[in-house]
C-alpha cells in the first residue's frame, strides 16, 4: 500500500506513521502501536514456604484472570491467549525438590514429608530457572518432578493421573510451539513430543480409570461427570467404544449432570457414533 507521502522520492519518510510522536524512539512507537500482550506480563513472582523443608523461595505464578480463555480442546485443555497456563501449575521447593501441582502443594503428611527427604532431597538434581518466563523445557521438568514426588509420598492415584493429564497437555503445547516455530527443521523434536503426549496421555486414562472406581467424588476439583466425560473422551481416543459410549449415556441421562456438561457429552456422542462408523 502506498503511504500518504509517497512518490516524492523522500525515501522512509514516505511511509511514515504521520500521526507518530516524533520525541518516541521508533522501537517505542512500534511497541506502543502493537500493544504486544507478553507471557511475562500474566506473571509474578509469589512467596512460598515449603511444607517439606519450611525453606522460603518464590516461583512465577498466573496472575488470577489475567489470561483470556479462548476455549478448550475436547480434553478440557484450557486454551489461552497469550499463554499456556499450564507451565505455571507446578510449584517447586529448590532446596530440597518438593513439586507438586498448585492445588497439592501444601496437602502433604510428615510421613510424605519424610519419604521425600529420604528419596528426593539430596538425590535429585535441580536447576535454576532463570528466564521471565518457564520454557516449555522447564515445565517438563517440573512436572516430571511433580510426579517422582506423587509415587514417592505414596499419592492417590487421582493425583498422579492428574499430573499425567496435565503433562500431555504440555507436550501438546509444546509441539504446537515447535509446529508454529519450523515444523520442518523441529520435525524429530515434534515428533519425540507427541509421542510423550501419548504416554501420558495413557498413564492418565488408567489412573482415572482405577480412581473412579476407588476414590470419591470431587476428585482434583473435578465432579463425577467431568471424569467421567474425561475418561468418555480417552476411551474414544483408545477407540474403546462401549466404554466411551456406556460412560457418555450415563451424563446424558444423569439427573445430577449441569447442562453445559451434558451438551459436550451429546457432542462427544456424535464423534463416537462417527468414528465407529469410520472403522467399520
Ligand atoms: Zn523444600
Amino acid at each position: 500500500m502506498n503511504g500518504l507521502l509517497s512518490g516524492l522520492g523522500l525515501g522512509d519518510l514516505e511511509n511514515v506513521d504521520i500521526f507518530a510522536d516524533p520525541s518516541k524512539k521508533p522501537e517505542e512507537q512500534e511497541a506502543a502501536q502493537k500493544h504486544v500482550v507478553q507471557e511475562k506480563d500474566f506473571l509474578y513472582d509469589k512467596a512460598l514456604v515449603c511444607p517439606v523443608c519450611d525453606a522460603k523461595f518464590v516461583n512465577k505464578i498466573m496472575k488470577t484472570g489475567k489470561a483470556k480463555l479462548l476455549g478448550t480442546d475436547r480434553d478440557l485443555r484450557p486454551v489461552h491467549e497469550g499463554i499456556d497456563t499450564q507451565k505455571y501449575d507446578v510449584l517447586l521447593c529448590p532446596q530440597c525438590g518438593y513439586a507438586a501441582l498448585s492445588r497439592f502443594f501444601t496437602q502433604v503428611t510428615s510421613t510424605q514429608a519424610k519419604f521425600i527427604r529420604e528419596q528426593i532431597t539430596g538425590k535429585v538434581q535441580l536447576h535454576e530457572y532463570k528466564g521471565e518466563t518457564y520454557s516449555y523445557e522447564d515445565a517438563i521438568e517440573r512436572y516430571k518432578l511433580a510426579l517422582a514426588n506423587a509415587v514417592v509420598k505414596r499419592g492417590k492415584n487421582s493425583e498422579k493421573a492428574y499430573i499425567c493429564l496435565k503433562s500431555a497437555w504440555i507436550f501438546r503445547g509444546y509441539a504446537k510451539q515447535l509446529e508454529e516455530e519450523n515444523s520442518q527443521a523441529n520435525a524429530d523434536k515434534i515428533k519425540e513430543a507427541q509421542q510423550m503426549e501419548e504416554i501420558h496421555m495413557q498413564n492418565a486414562y488408567k489412573g482415572f480409570m482405577e480412581a473412579s472406581q476407588t476414590e470419591s467424588f470431587p476428585m482434583c476439583g473435578m465432579d463425577e461427570m467431568t471424569i467421567d466425560y474425561l475418561l468418555a473422551v480417552m476411551a474414544l481416543r483408545y477407540k474403546e467404544y462401549d466404554t466411551a459410549s456406556k460412560l457418555v449415556a450415563a451424563i446424558i441421562t444423569s439427573p445430577t449432570a449441569n447442562a453445559r456438561t451434558k451438551d459436550k457429552a451429546r457432542d462427544l456422542k456424535d464423534d463416537i457414533l462417527a468414528e465407529m462408523k469410520k472403522n467399520k
